[in-house]
């Protein structure tokens, strides 16, 4: 599947499996971490490659509501996401799919994806802000 990708995605695919699971960066921070390397390849080629790589399941797009960008990450064994609204962090939750298809309003549905996202405040924010 990677091969049939344009050598600019793969770029940018390889840059986000770089940065490693658990790991999510927006497109700017992506860029960044291109650098150099990838001096060439434009911010409307990245935000291309992010969308193509979403829809083949190779990276996920993390949409937290308060959060003023999407963030990325390679795809990794289901989990939900803790987003503190303060500092913008974003954390992997373990948390298998399996525990969540036990809610019982679903039992008629077709569940093909599922996404959780927790949103407040981290340690550190709660902190500061007493
Ligand atoms: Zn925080
Ligand atoms: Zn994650």
């Amino acid at each position: 599947m990677e091969r049939t990708l344009p050598k600019n995605y793969q770029t940018v695919y390889q840059a986000l499996r770089d940065a490693g699971p658990g790991q999510h960066l927006n497109a700017a921070e992506l860029c960044l971490r291109l650098g150099t390397r990838a001096a060439h390849i434009s911010q409307t080629t990245v935000y291309r490659a992010l969308d193509r790589l979403v829809a083949l399941g190779m990276i996920e797009a993390v949409h937290a509501p308060q959060a003023r960008h999407v963030a990325y990450e390679i795809t990794a064994p289901s989990h939900a996401h803790f987003h503190c609204r303060v500092c913008g962090a974003l954390r992997d939750i373990p948390c298998p799919a399996t525990a969540l298809a036990q809610v019982p309003d679903l039992a008629n549905l077709l569940v093909e994806r599922t996404v959780v996202l927790f949103e407040g405040c981290c340690p550190a924010c709660r902190v500061e802000n007493v």
